[in-house]
């Protein structure tokens, strides 16, 4: 079969033929081929066809496809129950290596998805502040909760407008949206929304608008009017935390938020997030406290064996970082040179494994930045380079990741391709 005859097939089946929007490949106006089977940094198609993977499942993937000792875990774990809606000794051992590393987070509850966490985290920030006003930035995500499915509005300080069908506008009428990196759009919602507001979420480096990190002193300012204003902070490293650095974003500012919430690595691959923060709002979750939440398959044993091994790999590898850093660097070095020299304006960042690259000629702080990128040059520029036997998100809105099998002449050959790629989109 091929890939044109599987999707077609798919499409019959399943809603768009995809089982989340964003690998229907809609934004690049091409088609998704359809993945077989991956090893270390590679994927292939149905086809046989080979890819360079800078997806890599959307950030889990930080040691790449099979690595041997997650696989390993998974299969060992599997082999002893696949579930049991029971405490396994796994949920504490990962709990624990998680709470030992940041000092803000004393308790930690395992879900299966980020939106899950993200919205477990808002649910249990409302009934510990007692305030129903949540406030949200234009271009992050966190998930498609009906609360938190709000884009860009005409003005900082207005309600928000569900960017969805199907959410009601009652849900979202206490989420207020501020503009990301201007603290004065949050100041203004805190000032004009007096004891109403009990909750601010973030992603502290931005990864669902293309990459854009949050400047230091914004973050720092926002931790400021939280505690002036009695919200909790909630910064969501679904997709940063283990990604940025090995204590997520921190590093880069030094914010300590009153929850965290985890996803992607956490889970080494498998279906595993979390919310970790203060004991005493961490307290308020039930059984314990009144805030209800709860999964069936939630710190299911063989995802919790996976995240144990890839937090340890992360743990025991001083240097990993590092390596991974310096080759998002040299790949986005690369991209921005091939680029110039074919006379097209690339603005590129990289957070530790983290890239990101926008067709544009001025920084990016914000969604508007972002949303002043040339989109179009992007679909081609994409279409050329999976030609090439490069996988790259298909969106000029997501982040790039770097995994550890990675090489320098893989990062080379992926740059040669940009070279190539630039030099045919511009003729
Ligand atoms: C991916 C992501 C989510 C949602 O996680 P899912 O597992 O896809 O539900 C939430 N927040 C951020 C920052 C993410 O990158």
């Amino acid at each position: 079969m091929t890939n044109k005859q599987a999707f077609s097939e798919a499409k019959n089946f399943i809603p768009g033929g995809v089982n989340s929007p964003v690998r229907a490949f809609g934004s690049v106006g091409g088609e998704p081929v359809i993945i077989d089977s991956g090893k270390g940094a590679y994927i292939y198609d149905i086809e046989g066809k080979k890819y360079l993977d800078f997806i890599q499942s959307w950030g889990p993937l930080i040691f790449g496809h099979c690595d041997e000792d997650i696989q390993n875990a998974v299969i060992n774990a599997a082999k002893k129950g696949l579930s049991f809606g029971a405490p396994t000794l796994a949920e504490t051992t990962l709990a624990k290596m998680i709470c030992e590393k940041f000092e803000n987070i004393d308790k930690i509850r395992f879900v299966s998805s980020g939106t899950e966490a993200t919205m477990s985290a808002i649910r249990v920030a409302r009934g510990y502040s007692k305030k129903d006003g949540l406030i949200k930035f234009e271009g992050c995500y966190h998930g498609h909760s009906d609360a938190l499915l709000i884009k860009a509005g005409s003005g900082a300080t207005t309600y928000g407008n569900a960017s969805s069908g199907g959410v009601p506008q009652e849900v979202v009428k206490n989420t207020y949206l501020a503009i990301y990196n201007d603290i004065s759009s949050v100041e203004a919602i805190f000032e004009n929304n007096k004891d109403k507001i009990g909750v601010v979420i973030i992603e502290p480096i931005a990864g669902n608008m293309g990459l854009v990190p949050a400047d230091k002193e914004f973050l720092i300012a926002l931790r400021a009017l939280c505690d002036k204003f009695g919200a909790v902070l909630i910064l969501d490293e679904v997709m940063s935390g283990f990604r940025a650095s090995e204590f997520g974003s921190l590093p880069y500012h030094g914010v300590l938020a009153d929850i965290v919430t985890f996803g992607k690595v956490i889970g080494g691959g498998m279906n595993a997030a979390a919310f970790g923060g203060k004991r005493e709002i961490m307290d308020c979750l039930s059984p314990d406290g009144t805030v209800y939440q709860a999964g069936t398959l939630s710190g299911n044993p063989v995802a919790m064996s996976a995240g144990i091994i890839a937090l340890g790999k992360i743990n025991s590898n001083k240097n990993l970082y590092d390596k991974l850093e310096n080759l998002a660097r040299r790949l986005t070095d690369g991209f921005k040179s091939a680029a110039n020299d074919a006379g097209v304006a690339l603005h590129t960042d990289v957070r530790g494994s983290m890239f990101g690259y926008f067709f544009t000629d001025k920084a990016v702080k914000n969604y508007d930045d972002a949303l002043k990128s040339d989109v179009k040059l992007f679909a081609k520029f994409h279409a050329a380079m999976l030609a090439k036997g490069v996988y790259l998100a298909p969106s000029q809105f997501e982040t790039g990741f770097i995994c550890e099998p990675m090489s320098e002449a893989d990062i080379d050959f992926a740059v040669r391709a940009a070279r190539e790629a630039f030099r045919e989109i511009k003729a």
